[in-house]
């Protein structure tokens, strides 16, 4: 789930800038037990999409999924937000609410999911294609989840996260989509949000600098058209201003001394991402 640029800024402002917590070994345990948790429901989510299927039947299935591993599904109850995964369909940006109406052919739909399990917080997304859907649609989803990939990147110690911003915005632009700048991703832990804000704009070498032991919520939102968004009257949709599709992909990341570890893998996808790291070493 992003977190509204705005409001955290007044909150940086009445409160003093927030420290960014690096965790332990013993917590990066914990992020990747939750972190794995969270995929897997995300990848039962991934199987379930098709046209006909209501948001609100895979919340349902979402939840029940995350109890049944003695977890507790973040979002509900956030700030009074109300159901287990955000769900977001076309013009939707972020924080969809789940509904009984069936999804169709050709739509595209974020899922947004979070868990707290052992006292912390693994949280992702991804938008799927609903059966069939046009190029420009396909072009949007993969370029959105080119940059989160772009963004992990840069998510190295040493580093500042103007750099992962950067690195987001520079990709997003070769293509000229909007890019989503009233939401963020985020520090997180045994919150959900936690410091630093993690923008998808802004300039390398600028902002708080990386170091080690840091996760971040990594979550680029773009859209086909303007990056414009406005909020519906339920408080919390978030749609695009010119009714245009909006993609949004999102993976808690770890800042390891070897690198960015992407927290919300299953394990197959961790032993697929191993394979391939390998193949390159060697050829
Ligand atoms: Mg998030």
């Amino acid at each position: 789930m992003s977190t509204l640029l705005s409001l955290q800024n007044v909150a940086h402002f009445l409160l003093g800038k927030k420290m960014i917590i690096a965790k332990s070994e013993r917590d990066l345990d914990k992020m990747r037990g939750v972190g794995e948790l969270i995929a897997d429901v995300r990848e039962v989510l991934r199987g379930m999409v098709a046209p006909g299927i209501s948001t609100l039947e895979l919340n349902d299935a979402a939840d029940k999924m995350i109890r049944d591993a003695g977890a507790i599904p973040t979002f509900i109850g956030y700030h009074g937000f109300p159901y287990a995964i955000c769900a977001s369909v076309n013009d939707e940006v972020v924080h969809g609410f789940s509904k009984k109406i069936p999804l169709v052919e050709g739509d595209i739909v974020s899922l947004d999911m979070a868990a707290t399990f052992n006292g912390f917080v693994g949280d992702t997304a991804m938008t799927l294609p609903v059966g069939e859907i046009s190029d420009e649609l396909r072009q949007l989803i993969r370029v959105t989840e080119e940059c989160l990939d772009a963004g992990i990147a840069k998510s190295r110690a040493n580093g500042r996260v103007g750099d992962i911003s950067a690195a987001v915005q520079q990709h997003a632009e070769k293509f000229g989509y909007g890019i989503v700048r009233d939401y963020t991703g985020h520090g997180i832990g045994r919150q959900m949000h936690e410091a630093p804000q993690i923008p998808n704009h802004g300039r390398a070498g600028t902002k708080e600098k990386i170091r080690v032991g840091y996760c971040f919520a990594i979550e680029p939102m773009l859209n086909l058209g303007s990056a414009d968004v406005r909020t519906l009257s339920d408080k919390w949709t978030v749609v695009t201003l010119d009714g245009k599709a909006s993609a949004h992909a999102e993976h808690t990341i770890a800042v390891t001394a070897d690198g960015p570890e992407i927290l919300t893998l299953t394990r197959e996808q961790k032993r697929q991402l191993r394979a391939k790291a390998s193949v390159s070493a060697t050829s």
